[in-house]
């Protein structure tokens, strides 16, 4: 009863059954953008206020996202492999990889991420497309859907919100529309995608290369993936510099001064 405040995690977010044993609880901060793990029905049935950490992490989630693109399509893993094993002075030159600049990038989900990216993209000279739910004022291209999106692009970057409404989105028709030459990377939640049909896609040779960020499972994803050479792994790393977890952190507590002051919030969740 004398808990008023709890700060959580995107990746452990808060359930009903800890919301039900605090009475006294007025605000859930968390330390992160995605909320879908934390009950937002049931705080909003207790009146409960809600904080996130928008804006503040977008440059390096949209960094992390084009470093796996590069990552994932140059194959610089392997790359990395080659000179260290000795491989390059062994059986000499690395394989050709497919080039970025001038390809076409599909953007699933134009947000403060995906606009982010689109407009580093565009500094790679990449063509835009993108799927959100409502138009954008943006010069690139709308695709009616994820498949459609798939079908028409070179490589492909998740940037939704998970949870429920876009589970398994990235399915495995969209993930065959990319294709042999595409390249998935996923910087948004591991349930986005379909990751069974990725993974089956990615080791016949249906789909190209993967970057991803956000897995399933975490911190243990699926071994079938980690055996597989045309994927570009990070651990859910995208906002994970000193700077941006400081201002996350800052923003935390922020919303929770605001609060206990009676001054509005810096961000709520809606
Ligand atoms: P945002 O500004 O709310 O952008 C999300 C976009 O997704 C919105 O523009 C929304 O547009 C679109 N969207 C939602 N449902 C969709 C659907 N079914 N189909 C297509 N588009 C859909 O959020 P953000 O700040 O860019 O963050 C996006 C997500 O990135 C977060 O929710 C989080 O899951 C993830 N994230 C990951 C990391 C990391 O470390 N990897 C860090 C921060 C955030 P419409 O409503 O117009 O469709």
């Amino acid at each position: 009863p004398r808990i008023r405040a709890v700060v959580t995690t995107g990746g452990r977010g808060l359930g009903r059954d800890i919301i039900d044993r605090l009475p006294g609880l007025e605000i859930v901060a968390c330390s992160a953008v995605g909320t879908e793990k934390l009950d937002l029905a049931a705080c909003r049935a207790r009146g409960i206020a809600v904080t996130n950490t928008p804006d503040v992490l977008t440059d390096d989630v949209a960094d992390m996202a084009m470093a796996l693109l590069l990552m994932a399509r140059r194959r610089l893993v392997e790359g990395d492999a080659h000179v260290r094993s000795g491989a390059w002075a062994r059986e000499g030159m690395f394989p050709l990889t497919p080039t970025l600049t001038g390809k076409r990038l599909g953007i699933l989900g134009l947000g403060r991420i995906g606009q982010a990216i689109a407009a580093r993209a565009e500094a790679f000279r990449m063509e835009i497309g993108y799927v959100a739910r409502a138009p954008r004022d943006v010069p690139y291209a709308r695709l009616p859907d994820a498949e459609a999106l798939a079908g028409w692009a070179d490589a492909l970057v998740v940037a939704t919100p998970g949870g429920a409404g876009t589970r398994g989105l990235v399915s495995a028709p969209v993930i065959r529309a990319l294709g042999p030459g595409g390249t998935l990377v996923n910087i948004s939640r591991g349930s986005v995608v379909d990751e069974p049909a990725m993974i089956e896609a990615l080791a016949s040779g249906a789909l190209g290369a993967a970057g991803l960020d956000v897995f399933a499972a975490e911190p243990a994803p699926d071994p079938a993936l980690l055996a597989l050479p045309n994927v570009a792994l990070s651990p859910h790393h995208g906002s994970g510099t000193v700077e941006t977890r400081d201002a996350m952190a800052r923003m935390v507590v922020d919303n929770l001064v605001a609060h206990f002051n009676g001054a509005p919030l810096i961000s709520p969740v809606a």
